[in-house]
């Protein structure tokens, strides 16, 4: 069929014009430019590292665990609220740093993470402190004088109506409530050991329960708290808490500039 061919296109002036038909493949990278490439894939990779370890919570859990805390009204509007300060933070990161190239995922990525400086400042511009819970070394929470256990604080320092705990950490993956064994994530082929940037979790703690996506709700003593304020690895159902908060309403009168530290707690 070679007279139906359409005819000849003019030559290209971008195709390669070679003496044969020989595909011009392109020369392989040198070694200095197969270095900086790696490099960049590194830095790149150390970056996403950063930004999860720097962040609350992943996949978008820390809203789920605000709305449950009632700091929002519902997912949508958390997930707004954070992303909206995502670029304020990001602005005075630059202006800290000096570095224009400030990379914009450390502070947050859009319905995913955020890092605990937008989360404080979306709480605190919902009308609530967020005050992180210093666990002392030696197992205890100081307050005024008498040590606390982790597991004390969260039993009685949380009640629905001023706020409760905002826990950040690793979710387990098999943990076990009453005797009865339970799975997160069960179509999830990875695990919180090999893989925990991926399991990385926020949940609420209101009214000594554990507060979860879809109103599911646990009992404290599912997370199995032990030795140094955290989990029993075997049974938890987080397997490491990373980070825990304090979240509750603002009692100042309306129109006073909060912060979020306004009273002593
Ligand atoms: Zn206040």
């Amino acid at each position: 069929m070679a007279d139906s061919r359409s005819p000849t296109p003019e030559p290209s002036a971008k195709r390669p014009r070679t003496s044969s038909n020989v595909v011009v493949e392109r020369p392989p990278p040198t070694a200095r430019q197969q270095a900086r490439q790696d490099a960049g894939d590194r830095a790149q990779a150390e970056a996403k590292e950063a930004v999860r370890a720097a962040a609350i919570g992943g996949g978008g859990c820390t809203a789920h665990a605000l709305v449950n805390l009632a700091v929002f009204k519902d997912v949508r509007t958390a997930k707004r609220k954070l992303n909206a300060r995502i670029d304020q933070v990001h602005r005075k990161r630059v202006k800290e740093t000096g570095n224009e190239e400030y990379p914009h995922e450390l502070v947050g990525i859009e319905d995913d993470v955020w890092c605990h400086e937008v989360v404080k400042l979306g709480v605190t511009k919902a009308g609530f402190h967020f005050k992180k819970v210093r666990l002392d070394d030696d197992g205890g929470i100081d307050l005024g004088g008498e040590k606390w256990t982790l597991a004390r604080v969260l039993e009685e320092g949380c009640s629905s109506e001023v706020g409760g705990f905002l826990l950040d950490g690793v979710l387990n993956k098999v943990w076990y409530y009453d005797g009865k064994r339970m799975e997160n994530d069960g179509e999830d082929p990875t695990d919180p050991v090999s893989n925990e940037a991926a399991w990385r979790h926020a949940v609420a703690v209101v009214d000594g329960e554990i507060r979860e996506q879809l109103g599911q709700a646990f009992p404290l003593r599912c997370l199995w708290l032990g030795r140094g304020n955290q989990p029993d690895t075997r049974r938890g159902y987080m397997r490491k808490l990373l980070k825990v908060y304090h979240v509750t309403r603002c009692l100042a009168p309306a129109g006073s500039k909060c912060t979020g530290e306004c009273y002593s707690e």
